[in-house]
């Protein structure tokens, strides 16, 4: 790959709150679970750590609460090489919180409190607008506001930048927004939720492409976990498989393959190259646990 891209990355900022347990508890139910531990996470950061790691010059544009967990992520950030000059940390709004849990088979459960990523205004888009025009590629996700994330795609529209929106989590999306996208990258879920179509095979991928195909996205990769991922772009359709691994904790698996996915993208690698590439730190990724704690560097993966 040749020298860094510029990513723009924006989107949320969490404190990670995981627990690993034997099984998760049903409701009413008490257990007593395994190791805690405290990572920083959030969609936005995830992708916006793991372009920088996995080669990108990064920008992140994010709200924090002014306390302990928004300087610890803010901290975090500028160690990993992130310009983080657009990050405010807003007085009396907590940082948002994530409480995952993740069982011996590694799947997880995660609930979110927003905090202060639901003070992210279109406002402060058109005042970023200066890193919208030096950036490579755009990077979005959906736990900031909606109307912020509409703001950002219509503005890098606008300038004639690429837009990637990692349509997670699954939430309605009005059309006007998809008319702005180059691409999208649901997984299986959020695909049956954008789309009406049950993800289960090629062919019900193809139709799920295609519905967004008709809404004016332009590309469209829907990652299928530990089966890879379904591509209907202009240079490939089909699945490219991924290889098997011993999974440990899927957490910002997707993260990791969009924030690889966009550093490629920057780089101009054709999308199947691209996904190949994202793919390759994904299943590292899968292999660690935690969310920022398990995305892996350039200089890890593999080189064929
Ligand atoms: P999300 O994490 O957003 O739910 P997926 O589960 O589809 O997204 O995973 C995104 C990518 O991460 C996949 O396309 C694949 O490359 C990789 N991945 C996820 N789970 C596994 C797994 N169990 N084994 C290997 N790779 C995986």
């Amino acid at each position: 790959m040749q020298a860094k891209p510029k990513i723009l990355v924006i989107g949320s900022a969490n404190m990670d709150m995981v627990i690993q347990s034997d099984h998760f508890p049903v409701p009413g139910e008490t257990i007593i679970g395994g190791e805690f531990s405290l990572v920083p996470g959030g969609k936005g950061a995830n992708q916006a750590v793991a372009a920088a790691r996995l080669g990108g010059d990064v920008c992140f544009i994010t709200r924090l609460g002014n306390d302990i967990f928004g300087s610890q992520n803010l901290l975090n950030y500028q160690k990993e090489g992130i310009d983080t000059s657009h990050i405010q940390q807003i007085p009396n709004v907590p940082s948002g919180v994530a409480l995952i849990t993740v069982d011996k088979s590694g799947e997880n459960t995660i609930i979110l409190a927003p905090g202060a990523n639901s003070q992210l205004s279109p406002y402060d888009i058109i005042a970023s607008q200066q890193k919208f025009e030096e950036a490579d590629l755009i990077l979005l996700q959906l736990e900031v506001p909606i109307e912020t994330v509409c703001a950002a795609a219509e503005l890098a529209k606008k300038l004639d930048k690429k837009v990637v929106l990692n349509p997670a989590p699954a939430l309605g999306l009005p059309d006007s927004l998809y008319e702005n996208l180059f691409l999208v990258t649901p997984n299986e879920t959020e695909a049956e939720y954008l789309t009406g179509i049950a993800v289960k095979d090629e062919k019900s991928a193809k139709k799920a492409a295609r519905y967004f195909l008709e809404k004016g996205v332009k590309e469209i990769i829907i990652t299928l976990g530990a089966k890879g991922a379904y591509l209907y772009t202009s240079d490939f359709k089909g699945i490219l498989p991924t290889v098997k691994v011993q999974t440990k904790d899927t957490t910002a698996a997707g993260d990791t393959f969009n924030g690889g996915l966009a550093v490629a993208l920057g780089n101009s690698l054709p999308l199947k190259d691209a996904v190949k590439f994202a793919m390759k730190a994904a299943t590292l990724s899968v292999q660690r646990m935690g969310a920022q704690t398990s995305i892996p560097f350039l200089h890890e993966l593999p080189m064929t």
